[in-house]
């Protein structure tokens, strides 16, 4: 009975797959975050997953909150989704060669976006590791503005940690990513318009592009802020431009997820201004290995083969995963997106109150469809950078998370990250979520 209070608290057979994962893979996982470090305990091996609800090797039930870090915008195993799937499987897998799908999927993203010419990959790190490639072939430049706490994935410029002051040459965030190629990364804190200026006054003619999360989810989620009706991307969209460097908004989170135009369509759409680049991933590739990257026309058309940037992939735009994803974007109607909202703003309001009830200081943030909590100390109004993401109380996360889980709620197991909701999050899975509030929150007040 998934309803049961200790339904998510039996162990025995993820603990033992985890223990054989740790004998052959580092850490247990295929991606970091998968392995708990942060709330610590048993990391969840998941069978099967349908609509809203993943269930484990256990036979525990968890209402999903993760969603497979955003790309199930439809819920899981979604009958359309599967027989898409299941006829192109049947067709054949892999071609390396053009395809119907491939062509349908870009245009069905050329229709939501402001990208003129899209190019295919496989994961979100390829496509930011693309579009940064592409930015300083097209200026001729280097350097490369990033925000900290924002994540682009993996990529060795992308990953320099936050230095603290404007315009830091930022350490290397990882050991192998080579001193030059962090060196050529100017990291600046979220939203804050002074550095951004100050970093282009210096180094202005040497920059190549700003990338920046469209709207981060990757520290929690925080809003670009607005100074006198102007968005943080409209500043950094025009102040790229000033200077001729590119925008690059990464949209590999937001895209067909905050709204159905991603986050462009809550700012650039409204504001008249479009960026130069854009990635996306997760939605568009419908649970498969799929991204993109697109933009300016006349930008796009230094890529090969028609220019001389050279990005290239033998399973870009993979046949399953266009299916995947295509038909995932076309039944990503409004009414989702409406869904979608409603269902975030229960789950966020319902989180508040239980909280609140229960005297544990947090805040809620919203974006579009996204929303996250935030253990941040009593009297902050507003998380605006990654610096007031990490004065947080992350016991209180730990005891709420674990709390959840043994009530058979699945949060994303880390402070930082965006909770995710999708079309198949009815009233039964959100009532169970609701039932299981008051209780983590008391945990989270211990
Ligand atoms: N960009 C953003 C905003 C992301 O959230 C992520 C992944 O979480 C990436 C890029 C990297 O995508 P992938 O994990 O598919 O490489």
């Amino acid at each position: 009975d998934p309803t049961a209070p200790d339904s998510g608290s039996r162990v025995e057979a993820s603990a033992a797959l985890f223990e054989r994962a740790r004998a052959v893979t580092p850490g247990g996982v295929n991606s970091p975050v998968r392995a708990f470090s942060a709330v610590g305990g048993t990391p969840r091996f998941i069978e099967r997953a349908e609509g809203a609800w993943l269930h484990d090797a256990d036979g525990n039930a968890y209402v999903d909150l993760v969603c497979s870090w955003g790309p199930m915008l439809l819920g899981h195993s979604h009958p359309e989704v599967t027989a898409a799937v299941q006829a192109a499987v049947s067709r054949g897998t892999s071609y390396g060669t053009p395809t119907r799908a491939e062509v349908e999927l870009v245009e069905e993203i050329v229709g939501r976006t402001p990208a003129e010419r899209v190019r295919l990959v496989s994961s979100g790190t390829e496509a930011t590791m693309s579009a940064i490639r592409l930015a300083r072939g097209f200026t001729g430049r280097d350097l490369v503005v990033k925000f900290a706490g924002c994540y682009h994935g993996h990529v060795d410029a992308l990953l320099a940690a936050a230095g603290s002051g404007v315009a830091t040459h930022a350490v290397p965030g990882s050991p192998g990513v080579p001193e030059a190629v962090a060196a050529a990364t100017l990291v600046l804190p979220y939203n804050d318009r002074a550095a951004v200026e100050a970093a282009f006054a210096e180094h202005g003619d040497r920059i190549a592009c700003v990338i920046t999360e469209a709207a981060p989810g990757n520290m929690g989620v925080v809003p670009p802020a607005y100074v006198d009706g102007q968005g943080f991307n409209a500043f950094l969209s025009a102040t790229a431009r000033a200077h001729g460097a590119l925008f690059v908004s990464d949209e590999v989170m937001t895209g067909f997820r905050a709204s159905r135009q991603g986050q462009w369509g809550l700012d650039g759409a409204q504001e008249g201004w479009v960026p130069d680049l854009m990635t996306f991933g997760k939605v568009m590739g419908g649970g498969f290995p799929a991204a993109a990257f697109g933009g300016r026309a006349d930008v796009m058309a230094l890529l090969s083969p028609d220019g001389p940037v050279y990005q290239a992939g033998t399973l870009s735009g993979n046949p399953v995963a266009c299916a995947a994803g295509l038909t995932t974007l076309r039944l990503a109607t409004d009414d989702v997106y409406s869904h979608l909202d409603r269902t975030a703003t229960t789950l966020a309001d319902a989180a508040s109150e239980a909280l609140a009830a229960a005297g544990v200081p947090h805040l809620v943030q919203r974006n579009g469809t996204m929303f996250s909590l935030f253990f941040t100390d009593e009297g902050v109004t507003e998380v605006v950078d990654f610096a007031g993401a990490q004065a947080q109380a992350q016991h209180r996360f730990r005891a709420f998370f674990h709390a959840m889980l043994d009530q058979g709620v699945y949060l994303p197991p880390s402070a930082f990250e965006a909770w995710f909701v999708s079309a198949a999050h009815d009233e039964r899975a959100v009532e169970h979520v609701l039932a299981a509030l008051p209780a983590a929150a008391r945990a989270a007040a211990a």
